[in-house]
Protein backbone atom coordinates (compact mmCIF):
# COMPACT_ATOMS: atom_id res chain seq x y z
CA UNK A 1 0.00 0.00 0.00
CA UNK A 2 1.82 3.36 -0.75
CA UNK A 3 0.28 7.13 -0.69
CA UNK A 4 -0.96 8.33 -4.87
CA UNK A 5 1.69 11.24 -4.37
CA UNK A 6 4.66 10.42 -2.78
CA UNK A 7 4.37 6.79 -3.93
CA UNK A 8 6.48 5.60 -1.02
CA UNK A 9 4.51 3.23 1.55
CA UNK A 10 2.62 4.13 4.60
CA UNK A 11 3.86 3.73 7.94
CA UNK A 12 2.80 4.37 11.14
CA UNK A 13 4.60 7.54 11.81
CA UNK A 14 5.37 10.73 9.50
CA UNK A 15 3.54 8.74 6.58
CA UNK A 16 0.23 8.06 8.29
CA UNK A 17 -2.41 6.98 5.82
CA UNK A 18 -5.56 9.85 6.27
CA UNK A 19 -9.05 8.79 5.31
CA UNK A 20 -10.19 12.39 3.73
CA UNK A 21 -13.65 13.36 4.31
CA UNK A 22 -15.84 13.20 2.80
CA UNK A 23 -14.52 11.52 -0.38
CA UNK A 24 -13.12 8.46 1.27
CA UNK A 25 -9.82 8.67 -0.26
CA UNK A 26 -6.20 7.78 1.76
CA UNK A 27 -3.62 10.31 1.31
CA UNK A 28 -0.43 10.29 3.88
CA UNK A 29 -0.08 12.33 6.50
CA UNK A 30 3.19 14.01 5.07
CA UNK A 31 1.69 14.51 1.92
CA UNK A 32 -1.19 16.48 2.93
CA UNK A 33 0.52 18.47 5.21
CA UNK A 34 2.22 19.49 2.41
CA UNK A 35 -0.44 20.40 0.24
CA UNK A 36 -1.24 24.22 -1.10
CA UNK A 37 -5.12 23.76 -0.33
CA UNK A 38 -7.73 21.57 1.15
CA UNK A 39 -8.37 19.31 -2.10
CA UNK A 40 -8.25 15.52 -2.36
CA UNK A 41 -5.27 15.19 -4.41
CA UNK A 42 -7.15 12.20 -6.33
CA UNK A 43 -10.52 14.12 -6.39
CA UNK A 44 -10.58 17.49 -5.76
CA UNK A 45 -12.86 17.76 -3.18
CA UNK A 46 -12.73 19.92 -0.51
CA UNK A 47 -11.28 18.19 3.00
CA UNK A 48 -12.96 19.22 6.45
CA UNK A 49 -10.42 20.12 8.65
CA UNK A 50 -6.56 19.96 9.00
CA UNK A 51 -4.84 16.22 7.93
CA UNK A 52 -3.87 15.67 11.38
CA UNK A 53 -7.22 15.92 12.63
CA UNK A 54 -8.47 13.49 9.93
CA UNK A 55 -9.14 10.15 11.12
CA UNK A 56 -6.39 7.48 10.00
CA UNK A 57 -7.03 4.80 7.76
CA UNK A 58 -5.88 1.56 9.87
CA UNK A 59 -6.91 -0.81 8.28
CA UNK A 60 -4.15 0.11 5.88
CA UNK A 61 -1.73 0.21 8.52
CA UNK A 62 -3.03 -3.40 9.61
CA UNK A 63 -2.68 -4.34 5.79
CA UNK A 64 0.57 -3.09 5.68
CA UNK A 65 1.68 -4.97 9.12
CA UNK A 66 0.23 -8.25 7.75
CA UNK A 67 2.69 -8.03 4.31
CA UNK A 68 5.45 -7.29 6.40
CA UNK A 69 4.96 -10.35 8.49
CA UNK A 70 4.59 -12.62 5.48
CA UNK A 71 7.44 -11.16 3.79
CA UNK A 72 9.34 -11.76 6.77
CA UNK A 73 11.10 -15.12 8.05
CA UNK A 74 9.68 -15.99 11.73
CA UNK A 75 12.89 -16.37 13.60
CA UNK A 76 14.75 -12.71 12.09
CA UNK A 77 12.33 -10.16 14.05
CA UNK A 78 13.23 -6.93 11.80
CA UNK A 79 13.38 -4.17 15.02
CA UNK A 80 11.62 -1.58 12.95
CA UNK A 81 8.25 -3.92 12.70
CA UNK A 82 8.45 -4.48 16.07
CA UNK A 83 8.20 -0.88 16.29
CA UNK A 84 5.89 -0.17 14.10
CA UNK A 85 3.89 -2.74 15.79
CA UNK A 86 4.04 -1.00 19.53
CA UNK A 87 2.90 2.20 17.98
CA UNK A 88 -0.05 0.49 16.14
CA UNK A 89 -0.57 -1.28 19.64
CA UNK A 90 -0.66 2.31 21.12
CA UNK A 91 -2.76 4.08 18.03
CA UNK A 92 -5.35 2.09 18.45
CA UNK A 93 -5.97 1.94 22.30
CA UNK A 94 -6.44 6.15 22.04
ZN1 LIG B 1 2.48 10.75 0.44
ZN1 LIG C 1 -11.04 12.06 -3.02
Amino acid sequence: MECVICAENFDATDRMPKVLVPCGHTACLRCLGLLPDSRCPTCRLDFNGPPTELPTNFTVLQLLEGVRLESTPRHAEDPAKKILRLLLAVALTE
